[in-house]
């Protein structure tokens, strides 16, 4: 049984761990696998409703506005999430940091995390160790504009918010959607395309596909990844001692994508942390079927 069949919290995302058989999808042209798009919609809920009870007004956003226009759900080759917050709200979703870590995910705020770009992205991943992520980008208001990484949008266009079907929920959205759609092209609705990893290891663009199957991508809650694969001590070092090094040599031939790269900066990934971590969480497992 190979246990790496499925990512989970303890372990990489299938697209940043080598030793996941899941690890070649983007390449291949595959879609998202179930473990990583479920992990990715279990965020997407968890930090939506955590703004909506804190009052905090969000909008999805580019790849994942696409989704809930075209799927109703997320794009079935996703690998991640985009939703924006107005700058004004940012001190107040910092001082969610503590909840949404309690629940096992992991906050990365602008100062540390969104140094990647222009200070204007906020990460949450999946887990300390699992590089799946959302991110929120933070809008400033100048004039009757939104600015946000150099791109632009009139308020009137995003507010009042707006509800869009995802799966089995609704989440806020712009309240129009023209400039995404100028954005990916006027026939996005039908046609889409597939980011991957060309020869060069740089990422790249699929040529547009006719998209004849508009159902999401596949997930499934009641599948407990995290408990349904668990894995041994051995395997789990073994496996991340090696997608340790696979990924420190894959670095340097450049051969991962831009934000998976980047994501490493600043995701407090270190082996022994992990490894502490998971020994804490069998001790407890162990403990409590104890009791
Ligand atoms: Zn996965």
């Amino acid at each position: 049984m190979n246990s790496m069949a499925f990512c989970t919290k303890q372990t990489l995302s299938c697209l940043s761990n080598p030793y996941s058989i899941n690890y070649q999808y983007i390449p291949q042209g595959e879609n998202t696998p179930i473990c990583c798009a479920t992990h990715l919609v279990e965020i997407l809920f968890f930090i939506t409703s955590l703004l909506e009870e804190h009052e905090i007004p969000y909008f999805i956003y580019w790849g994942t506005l696409l989704g809930a226009i075209r799927h109703q759900g997320l794009i079935p080759w996703d690998y991640d999430l985009d939703i924006g917050i107005l700058e004004e709200d940012y001190e107040k979703l910092k001082s969610l940091q503590s909840m949404i870590n309690q629940q096992g995910y992991w906050f990365s705020d602008c100062a540390s995390g969104c140094g990647i770009i222009l200070n204007e992205i906020c990460r949450v991943f999946y887990s300390k160790v699992n590089d799946l992520h959302l991110d929120i980008y933070i809008w400033k208001k100048q004039d009757d504009l939104l600015i946000c990484e150099g791109e632009k949008l009139a308020i009137s266009e995003v507010f009042p918010l707006q509800k869009y079907k995802f799966y089995d929920r609704y989440l806020f959205g712009p309240n129009q959607i023209n400039s995404l759609l100028n954005y990916y092209g006027a026939d996005v609705l039908d046609y889409g395309k597939k980011q991957y990893w060309g020869s060069k290891g740089l990422t790249q663009i699929s040529s547009e596909f006719k998209i004849t199957n508009k159902a999401p991508a596949k997930i499934d809650f009641n599948q407990n990844f995290n408990e349904n694969n668990p894995l041994t001590i051995d395997q789990w070092v073994q496996q991340n001692i090696m997608a340790l090094q696979l990924r420190m040599k894959f670095k340097v031939n450049h051969l991962w994508s831009d934000s998976v790269k980047l994501g490493r900066k600043f995701l407090p990934f270190s082996l022994r942390n992990c490894f502490w971590e998971y020994i804490g969480h069998r001790m407890y497992r162990y403990i409590r079927n104890r009791l």
